[in-house]
């Protein structure tokens, strides 16, 4: 939110944000001067998974460019360029490294769009005063995206991964498809366990049924609905404060995705910045704690999750 409504005003830019349940209002948002279309996959902090088919065929039918964050499903749950997104960025510090030990991010490019079919992408259909006029689509093809961002993003702007972060992230992809299947086990199991405890009100992982984006998984993330979710307390802000500290194998600290289990109150931590009606609309409001499943054995999950309840009671 911070990203969209702030930062990028720094480079002239604006968004809108939409509810991309609502299509028409994902249509109505998009103007002539629009130049692509952003969303995550399964939306952080959990239990909202996008219907990637309908979106991107409203994209594609606008010409521009559908951009799907893909950090909380990793590429082993959901493969966004199949279901029409131009470009996937991930956050390297989740899943793909798996240890918090990275900060990274990743732009994979699906080579699919024509930059040069209207003049909305100058930067690649044009021709680059930086290297002698060369025009980057014309001259690279379905990597023209990606060679830009080489050319121009990192050799001028800097934002180039350190070796060791790199290093760090290839070993912990070697173990994505493992700790993937571990960690949607295991969130399966607890978030239905949550569901049923008397402190909890509701548990929104898009994986239970009782998720109005469970009938979403199939298709979009097939091997599973990842291993983030938020549990709303009966006992609001307090018992969430409450709880958190009350618990023990669950580290408190931002990161998700994680090989071990994470919590956050966002409200009071990560989204403290944000109205109160942001914090709703992001699923972070003040009764609601954002839980990150990791691979531990699921039962001591559970009794460390039992304990912290009881004593936020
Ligand atoms: C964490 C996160 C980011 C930002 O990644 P950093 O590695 O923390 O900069 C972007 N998108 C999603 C969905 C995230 O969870």
């Amino acid at each position: 939110i911070t990203q969209f409504s702030q930062t990028i005003k720094r480079f002239g830019w604006s968004a809108t944000f939409v509810d991309f349940d609502d299509l028409d209002a994902v249509k109505a948002a998009i103007n002539d001067d629009t130049r692509a279309v952003f969303c995550e996959s399964i939306a952080n902090p959990g239990g909202y998974i996008t219907d990637l088919d309908a979106i991107s065929a409203i994209s594609d039918a606008a010409g521009i460019p559908l951009i799907v964050d893909n950090t909380s499903a990793t590429p082993y749950l959901c493969r966004p360029i199949e279901h029409g997104a131009t470009l996937v960025v991930h956050s390297m510090t989740k899943y793909l490294t798996g240890n918090g030990t990275v900060t990274g991010g990743v732009v994979v490019d699906s080579g699919k769009f024509d930059w040069s079919a209207n003049d909305k992408f100058p930067s690649l259909s044009e021709p680059e005063p930086a290297y002698h006029g060369l025009k980057f689509h014309e001259t690279f093809g379905p990597l023209a995206f990606t060679f830009h961002g080489i050319a121009i993003g990192l050799r001028d702007l800097g934002m180039t991964l350190n070796p060791q972060a790199a290093h760090y992230t290839l070993m912990g992809i070697e173990t994505l498809s493992l700790r993937m299947q571990k960690h949607v086990e295991n969130a399966m199991e607890v978030a239905g366990w949550l569901e049923t405890h008397d402190a909890v009100e509701a548990v929104t992982y898009a994986g239970l049924p009782s998720s109005p984006y469970n009938d979403r998984v199939e298709r979009i993330c097939p091997k599973g609905a990842g291993g983030l979710f938020t549990v709303r307390l009966k006992g609001g802000y307090d018992a969430c404060v409450k709880f958190v500290d009350s618990l023990e194998i669950f580290s408190h600290v931002a990161n998700l995705g994680d090989t071990r289990s994470l919590v956050i109150h966002s409200a009071s931590t990560t989204h403290r910045q944000l109205t109160p009606e942001q914090q709703e609309a992001a699923g972070a409001g003040p009764s609601v704690v954002r839980i990150s499943i990791g691979i531990e054995d699921p039962a001591d999950l559970i009794a460390d999750l039992n304990s912290a309840l009881n004593a936020a009671k």
